[in-house]
């Protein structure tokens, strides 16, 4: 694709159309609250998080794309400064709140952007996207892949989303007498949290606000956004913990490495806070 079209996940002036993938620190550098270079594309969850992590952004310039829906944009072909239509189309990338794929059509022929992604043959959600994508292809091929390949290695070999989950949650319940502090330090552990809530019949996380020294109760909802702008608030103020139901503390990895320095046990009762 020519230069001065479009850029994804790089905000370097110089293109007519921004699209970013989701909001990891990463794939934000050089984006700011003063961001001011043209239309920002995201998903409508990225949308909504975005003025949490950065504050006073010109919502104006915010354009929400919706997932599996084809869009169009009637941009500028900088070499013939003739009219061109582009058209993208944003896919679950499965990866944290608000993370999509793009996927574009337009003179260049198809281009799949995947971002940070994780397809997992066992996710119905990822599934669900790759369908999508076949069907947007129809019957055509992807000219030009722009491959998130981070733990793309064989050596590095995970459990899935779900047997992780599973895993911690085990943890937790073999552990009844025991707070457990998971360290939250960007976004991405919604869904597990959510999980851990679930099956645990977890309602409530409290958090102590540094700012104001007293607890905080968030209510914890699966469909909730607001529980994911809470989680960020918390992370992005330096709130240090929570305390979910009767068993569960979230903590700053800073603050859980401060405690180790100390020689506490990660495990441990600081109900006494
Ligand atoms: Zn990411």
């Amino acid at each position: 694709m020519e230069r001065g079209l479009i850029s994804v996940d790089r905000w370097a002036e110089g293109s007519q159309a921004y699209f970013l993938t989701h909001l990891h620190a990463d794939h934000t550098r050089g984006l700011t609250s003063a961001w001011s270079r043209g239309p920002l594309f995201c998903s409508r969850l990225s949308a909504k998080l975005l003025p949490s992590k950065f504050p006073g952004f010109d919502l104006s310039l915010l354009r929400v794309l919706d997932v599996g829906a084809w869009h169009s944009l009637s941009l500028l072909s900088p070499s013939s400064a003739a009219d061109t239509l582009v058209r993208v189309m944003p896919l679950d990338a499965h990866h944290c709140p608000g993370a999509v794929m793009y996927l574009f059509s337009g003179h260049f022929g198809s281009l799949l952007y995947t971002g940070d992604f994780r397809w997992e043959t066992t996710s119905e959600k990822a599934n669900r996207s790759r369908d999508m994508l076949v069907k947007a292809l129809n019957g055509s091929r992807v000219n030009a892949l722009y491959l998130d390949n981070t733990y793309c290695n064989p050596s590095y070999s995970f459990p899935s989303r779900r047997d992780a989950a599973q895993q911690v949650v085990d943890i937790i319940a073999s552990h009844p007498k025991h707070h457990v502090i998971i360290g939250i330090d960007t976004l991405g552990k919604e869904d597990l949290l959510v999980h851990i809530a679930r099956v645990l019949k977890i309602k409530r996380v409290q958090h102590k606000g540094k700012e104001s020294g007293k607890e905080h109760v968030r209510v914890v909802r699966a469909e909730a956004s607001v529980e994911v702008n809470d989680l960020i608030d918390s992370t992005r103020k330096g709130r240090k913990c929570g305390t979910v139901g009767v068993s569960g503390v979230y903590m700053s990895r800073a603050s859980a490495s401060r405690r180790r320095r100390r020689g506490a046990k990660i495990m441990e009762d600081i109900s006494a806070d």
